[in-house]
């Protein structure tokens, strides 16, 4: 993987260009991509933003998001995309099974693949130009890095500033996190110039929720909660029962596990949701409990120091057990 500065280059002739990003895009994920989509087409490149799977429905309102092809709905459509694409980038994902469907076609692509992401042990490999940094606060960050140091700022218009705003504002926990560093709040202050209207981005994200999601928050709080306050850490588990009669949505389970961590004292936190083809665990740490490793070697997972996610093939109750077997191990750290 080549650095991405050599890649400024070929910003400059129009080509057909294909952005993509993880399975089931947050809102880093997504706004990273519109981002750089609205980046791009002022330079009058061909560009579509292909989504490997849906998305949570908070994220509707942003910019573009209306022309995001999802691959599974689509995937003879986007795979002739894909094979005419001159180059493909690849946001906020560190390895390409991430795109879940899309890994076969991603691989067989004989473009320009270029990474931009901020998640740990990148497969750099599969890559001819990127960035990798674990230091930024989110993926959005980093393209609107790649946008100014190709000497293009100047192309940040509003519809750029919103979708970016959005990743970093959701990756940083709303700018709590320590990922939160200066740059941030000079990136944010240079959007805010240009006219952005932060508020109405927070409401469209945090205040969407249909009755179902926060009565579905209640009942997993109340019933699907267990704390083991002698290692410092609290688990939540979701049947598929609960995600049925709730009527519970892509992305309604998200933000679910950040509850675990207001509790006074916890440190770890982790969620396990049923997802039928799997079980999908979110690990989210303070401190120097290392998730990252902790998915990667219980939980076939991975991402950052402090929040990452895993799977099992096992059932819900066999791999919180598993879990919770796990912990005795880890008493000195979580200490
Ligand atoms: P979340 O718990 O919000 O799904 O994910 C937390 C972080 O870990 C995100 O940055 C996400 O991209 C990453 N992540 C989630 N699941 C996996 C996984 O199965 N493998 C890897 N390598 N990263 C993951
Ligand atoms: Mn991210």
């Amino acid at each position: 993987m080549q650095p991405i500065a050599q890649f400024f280059s070929l910003l400059n002739t129009p080509t057909n260009i294909v952005i993509t990003t993880h399975q089931k895009p947050d809102g880093d994920a997504m706004g990273s991509s519109l981002g750089l989509y609205h980046f791009l087409i002022q330079l009058q490149h061909k560009v579509t933003v292909i989504s490997p799977t849906n998305w949570a429905d908070f994220l509707n309102w942003m910019p573009g998001v209306n022309k995001v092809i999802n691959y599974d709905y689509n995937k003879y459509k986007c795979q002739t995309i894909i094979e005419e694409a001159a180059v493909v980038f690849c946001l906020d994902f560190n390895i390409l099974h991430r795109t879940k469907n899309m890994e076969q076609p991603l691989l067989n692509a004989k473009c320009i693949k270029v990474l931009i992401d901020h998640h740990q042990q990148p497969q750099e490999e599969a890559f001819n130009y990127g960035i990798s940094d674990t230091t930024k606060s989110s993926t959005c960050e980093m393209v609107y890095d790649f946008i100014v140091a190709s000497g293009n700022a100047h192309l940040i218009n509003l519809d750029v500033a919103r979708s970016l705003y959005t990743g970093v504002m959701t990756d940083t926990g709303s700018f709590r996190f320590p990922s939160t560093t200066a740059s941030v709040h000079l990136m944010v202050a240079h959007l805010k110039e240009l006219g952005l209207e932060h508020a109405e981005i927070h409401s469209n994200i945090f205040d969407s929720a249909l009755e179902s999601k926060l009565r579905f928050t209640g009942f997993a709080l109340l019933n699907r909660m267990q704390v083991f306050y002698e290692y410092n850490t609290a688990l939540m588990f979701i049947y598929s029962e609960d995600i049925k009669k709730f009527d519970i949505k892509t992305g309604d389970t998200e933000g679910l596990v950040n509850y675990l961590l207001t509790l006074l004292g916890i440190r770890f936190g982790a969620i396990v949701i049923d997802r039928d083809e799997e079980r999908k665990w979110s690990f989210r740490s303070k401190g120097n409990f290392d998730v990252n490793t902790f998915a990667r070697e219980h939980f076939e997972g991975g991402g950052h120091f402090n929040a990452a996610g895993g799977r099992s093939d096992d059932s819900v109750d066999e791999t919180k057990e598993k879990f919770r077997q796990l912990l005795p191990q880890y008493l000195q750290e979580l200490k």
